[in-house]
């Protein structure tokens, strides 16, 4: 039946989907528009499958394709590592040390890897060597 003929393709299983829940909707929201979209979606489903033109349909459905890709691509920055959003008491992993300021016992943040420095230490205003 579908010899010499284009069949189905992504963009049309996409369609025949989106007609059948137009047609469902319609069961429950009584709008002729919906009933209509959904006949015109079934009627290009198999327009689409019986078309001897291969190059046309093809097409179509490359850009659906890459329609669908651009959709379903995360916007950057979004979600994937918790929006760099930081809870407090977690910042020991981000590069930095927490150390005790041996004057005043005050906790200081200080970068990992930096070797011997001096730290001068914001709460108590003393200098001490520590290294990181
Ligand atoms: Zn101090």
């Amino acid at each position: 039946m579908f010899n010499g003929r284009y069949g189905m393709d992504e963009l049309s299983r996409f369609m025949l989907i989106i007609s059948a829940i137009l047609f469902v909707l319609n069961i429950f929201v009584r709008v002729r528009f919906l009933w209509v979209a959904a006949v015109i979606l079934l009627i290009l489903v198999y327009s689409r499958a019986f078309s001897r033109f291969y190059d046309k349909r093809r097409a179509e459905n490359m850009k659906f394709l890459e329609m669908k890709n651009n959709f379903g691509r995360k916007k950057p920055g979004a979600g994937a590592y918790g929006g760099g959003f930081q809870r407090p008491g977690a910042a020991k992993n981000d590069g930095k040390r927490v150390l005790i300021c041996p004057y005043c016992k005050e906790k200081l943040r200080v970068p990992v890897g930096a070797g011997t420095i001096k730290i001068n230490c914001p709460h108590c205003h003393q200098q001490f060597e520590e290294t990181v």
